[in-house]
């Protein structure tokens, strides 16, 4: 799965939504997050994204992340 990090608090931009194939994308507190296991890890949104703010989870140290973006992958 990809996951948003901090670098999209704040962040005004919404390409990363338009272009999900399966609009996993939500909006948590602050910033928007990906639905761990909505995600098809196409990867499409990545290079999207301004902020670099997503990233796959298998770089170093994402549980936390993941764990984040699952609390606030809700619909209102
Ligand atoms: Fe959506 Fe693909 Fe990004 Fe996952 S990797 S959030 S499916 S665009």
């Amino acid at each position: 799965t990809y996951v948003v990090t901090d670098n999209c608090i704040a962040c005004k931009y919404t390409d990363c939504v338009e272009v999900c194939p399966v609009d996993c994308f939500y909006e948590g507190e602050n910033m928007l997050v990906i639905h761990p296991d909505e995600c098809i890890d196409c990867g499409v949104c990545e290079p999207e994204c301004p902020a670099d703010a997503i990233r796959p989870d298998t770089e170093p140290d994402m549980e936390e992340w993941v764990a984040f973006n699952r609390k606030y992958a809700v619909a209102w």
